[in-house]
């Protein structure tokens, strides 16, 4: 026990943490009161001024296409596709010169398939949105299933057409190569790892782990949760 954490003392001291992917959600002008979905959130005002405030202690603001190995930074993530990203979060994040990367659900685009957890409600991006987000070298795209299942809980053939389907409709939509890949809820088994290899995604991110230490580049990545909590 005292040796394990020895050890685990040892490890951080050799390998000091270097950056922080943050897992966001949606942007909104105020945060809901319903619990559930008060978590997906944070207001425009409160993600800039997380910015500003990483930014004063001397953290850079990183693409994930290119995660540096040294200093200290955060790249920015959100998942879904929430069509807020477009209208609150990327005129901030414009204005301020941050990189971000959108991981997205196919299904969710034009509203095809609806979000369950947000009922009666059409909050995804239409292609357009998408298409004009995805022209600004500061936005990446990534994909995130066809239609944000456990992905553990599917056979592997389910799970090949949940990941194989949605990266091939943001590449047909958006006429490049989508590289990086998020499990929604985080659910993910060796089939889901070996396939994303399988589809050449370059990065894959899950949903917990804190942030990133010297000389480590896991696949998965992790990532730590942003709320207002
Ligand atoms: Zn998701």
């Amino acid at each position: 026990m005292i040796q394990q954490r020895i050890k685990r003392k040892l490890y951080k001291l050799t390998h000091p943490v270097v950056g922080e992917i943050w897992m966001l959600h949606r942007v909104v002008e105020h945060v809901s009161n319903v619990p559930e979905q008060k978590e997906l959130e944070v207001t425009v005002a409160w993600l800039e001024q997380k910015i500003n405030e990483y930014r004063s202690k001397g953290y850079t603001f990183v693409s994930i296409d290119n995660l540096p190995e040294h200093g200290r930074w955060v790249c920015l993530t959100f998942d879904d596709g929430y069509r807020d990203n477009h209208t609150l979060a990327y005129p901030m994040l414009k204005r301020l010169s941050v990189p971000f990367t959108v991981y997205v659900t196919s299904g969710f685009i034009d509203n095809q398939l609806s979000m369950w957890w947000y009922p009666n409600q059409q909050l995804g991006m239409s292609s357009d949105e998408l298409q004009l987000m995805d022209a600004n070298p500061l936005c990446t795209i990534g994909a995130h299933t066809v239609s944000h299942p456990k992905l553990d809980t599917l056979t592997r053939e389910q799970q090949y057409r949940e990941i194989a389907e949605s990266k091939q409709t943001l590449e047909a939509l958006l006429g490049h190569e989508i590289k990086h890949f998020s499990f929604p809820h985080g659910a993910h088994n060796d089939d889901t790892l070996a396939i994303c290899r399988e589809l050449g995604f370059r990065t894959v991110v899950q949903s917990w782990g804190g942030p990133l230490r010297r000389g480590e580049n896991p696949y998965p990545l992790p990532r730590i949760n942003m709320t207002t909590k």
